[in-house]
Formats: structure tokens, sequence, C-alpha cells
């Protein structure tokens, strides 16, 4: 059936969800969702946060139990692939918990994924029980190696404490990705070392195209750096050879010949990956954002909370999927100073 029939069926007055995979207007299938448990992080990174944020109430939160179900709904509904995100989800109390009773969905083959962005800075102590909760791969944001760079950049960040967990998730043996945001004047004469450190330990590299989420007190243009620019710097250096590869995010991935490893370009501005969209991000309160880049959104938690059993929450997130727009039109320049949407990439969950 035409998707967008199917969706209005389902969307119909007096329909009972089934258990029918989500699917939005546009034919895409909605199969990856991206779980913010926290909007609170250890460290204030310049193009994500403010210094001086205000965060939410604790008592606003989703519990993990809450937490847990939402998601649980999510792979009811054909979700294969579930991230936890923040904030920093690793600073959230007792988080480990929800690990282990999402792992449930691994061992019962609903769920084909089971990952975590993070900081680095808890990855020390909590690589060993991710490892053991069925997490295989984890993305860490790391912009820099030099300890003063990462420190203006993090403004709170200790480098040497997330090296460290670096360390001990390969240790673990969980496959590392390393996330860099690339910032003009400030990382791009770290973009070639930072490529041949990762490929050495055997780790991707991904670079991101800042994003113009959320008011940092900054002007975006100053830290705008188009990976177009960097991807033509780095093919005078090295041999890039386009790969199929897909993590099913929206990198496009290329095989770097020198080092054998993969570079991964995140390109929302000079290339926006939208036609392939096969995710939605839920806040930490329950909040269903359909698309990174706009204001839409619909709240799961007063379904969730309004009855134990999940009727009301599928059917919020059903009409939800249904209005999942095309796509964000992220611009960033001297005419486009103000943020696409107000809120921080921390709420969304990146
Ligand atoms: N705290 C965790 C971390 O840093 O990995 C998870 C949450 S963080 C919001 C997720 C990712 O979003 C990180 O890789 C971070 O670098 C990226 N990010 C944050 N703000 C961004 C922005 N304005 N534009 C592009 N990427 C951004
Ligand atoms: Fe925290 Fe991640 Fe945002 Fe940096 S990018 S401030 S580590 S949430």
């Amino acid at each position: 059936m035409n998707p967008f029939f199917a969706t209005v069926l389902r969307n119909a007055p007096g329909h009972k969800p089934d258990q029918a995979p989500l699917v939005d207007p546009f034919g895409r299938a909605i199969s990856y969702v991206r779980v913010s448990v926290t909007d609170r992080c250890d460290f204030r990174c310049v193009y994500c946060m403010s210094e001086d944020m205000n965060f939410l109430p604790k008592a606003d939160l989703l519990t993990l139990e809450e937490l847990d179900r939402l998601c649980s709904a999510f792979v009811a509904r054909g979700t294969k692939k579930l991230r936890i995100t923040g904030g920093e989800p690793l600073v959230r109390r007792n988080i480990m918990s929800l690990f282990r009773s999402l792992a449930r969905h691994l061992d019962s083959g609903a769920l084909s994924e089971l990952t975590v962005t993070t900081n680095g800075s808890q990855l020390a102590r909590h690589a060993k029980d991710l490892a053991a909760c069925g997490v295989r791969r984890i993305n860490v944001s790391l912009d820099t190696l030099n300890a003063d760079t990462f420190r203006a950049v993090t403004r709170w960040g200790d480098l040497n404490q997330v090296l460290a967990g670096i360390d001990a998730a390969q240790a673990a043996g969980l496959a590392v990705k390393i996330n860099m945001v690339a910032l003009k004047g400030t990382n791009d004469t770290e973009i070639l070392p930072m490529l041949r450190w990762a490929h050495s330990r055997g780790m991707d590299l991904t670079l991101i195209e800042v994003m113009p989420l959320g008011d940092v007190h900054a002007e975006r243009v100053n830290q705008y750096l188009p990976l177009t620019e960097v991807e033509a710097a780095l093919g005078q250096e090295l041999t890039l050879r386009p790969l199929a590869y897909s993590t099913g995010g929206p990198a496009r991935y290329m095989e770097v010949t020198e080092t054998g490893g993969r570079l991964g370009l995140i390109t929302p501005l000079t290339h926006n990956f939208c036609e392939s969209c096969n995710r939605v991000r839920v806040t930490c309160t329950g909040t269903l954002y359909m698309c990174l880049g706009q204001e839409d959104a619909a709240d799961l938690r007063a379904p969730l909370r309004a009855s134990s059993t999940d009727e009301l929450l599928q059917q919020a997130i059903i009409e939800a999927i249904a209005r999942k727009p095309k796509g964000h039109d992220f611009i960033i320049d001297r005419e486009h100073q103000t943020p696409a949407v107000s809120r921080h990439m921390s709420v969304t969950g990146g």
C-alpha cells in the first residue's frame, strides 16, 4: 500500500493501533530512535551549550522505568536501533540499569543494535558494563587531541579522562567511532592528525558540520567549517575512496587508502541527508521530535503516564510519525545568525 495512505488509515478515528512498523508520509521507515536520557552534562562544549545553561528540574524527567517503557514501545513498532544519548548519558544516575533492561530486546532479536553517544568522561567506569549489556559499538565525541584546545572547546573537560575512557572501551571490546565537530580556526589543522591517530587505533573518524541549534552565545558563522573544504584539503594529502558502507546514519563514508581506515562525513549544511532519514529523537522528558531541525514535536509523557498499557502511547507515536516533515533547512551565513531551532543539541540528543 502507498505509505501515505497506510499512515492515514492507521490514524483514522477508532483505529486500534496494531504492531505495524512506523512509516512516515514520505515512505521512510522509522527504524532508529535516539533517546536523550538527560539534558545535563559535565562539559559545556562551545558549539553545543552556553556556559550558563538552565537545566530541567529533575522531577520533569522520565524515570528510567518510563524510558524503558517508551523505548520498548518503539521496539514493538519495528525500531531496530536505539541510541542512548543526552546531554551526557553516562552522568545520569543508575543509567546502566536502563542498558541492562533494554538488553532483553537484543536477546530476543527484536532490536539489532543498542548503542550510545558519549563524551567519554565516564567511560572508564562504564565500558565493561556496556559491553556486558550487548553494546557493541559506541560513538565518542572528541574534537581535539590537544589538552588546551580540549579545555577551550569543552570549557570543563579533561582530555586525559576521555582518552582513558577510550582505552577502557577498546579494552572491553567495544568498537569506537570518534565524532569530531569541525570548527573553523579551532581544530581545522588537527583533522589530519586526528584521522591518522584514530585509524592507527582501529577507530573510524566521522567529521560533523556544526549545526545552528540553540543560542550558544557565539556566532555560528565563526565556528562553521564546510566539510566540502575539508574533503578537498584531505584529498590533497590522502587517497579517499567512496564506500557504500553505511551505519544507517547520515554519514557518507570513504576509505583512506594510506591508513586503511574509514572516514565519515556528516554534512547537514553542505549536503542535507533528509531523503534517507530513518530516525526520530525523544528527549528526557518524553518529547518526540520528528526532525532535528524543526520545532514540531509530540508529547509522549502524558500518554505514557495516563495509562499502564501502551495503547495511548502507541497512538501518540503513530500520530507523530504521520507528521514527520520532509527535512530541515539549516543555513549558516552572515544573513542567518539566529538558530534554526531554539533548543540546544543537548536537549534533542545529538
Ligand atoms: N554528550 C554526548 C557527546 O558529546 O557525545 C552526547 C550528546 S551530544 C549533544 C551528541 C553529539 O552532538 C556530539 O558528537 C556533539 O559533538 C554533537 N553536537 C552538539 N552540538 C552540535 C552542533 N551544534 N552541531 C553539530 N554537532 C553538535
Ligand atoms: Fe555535553 Fe555532548 Fe553537548 Fe559537549 S556536545 S556539551 S559533551 S552534550
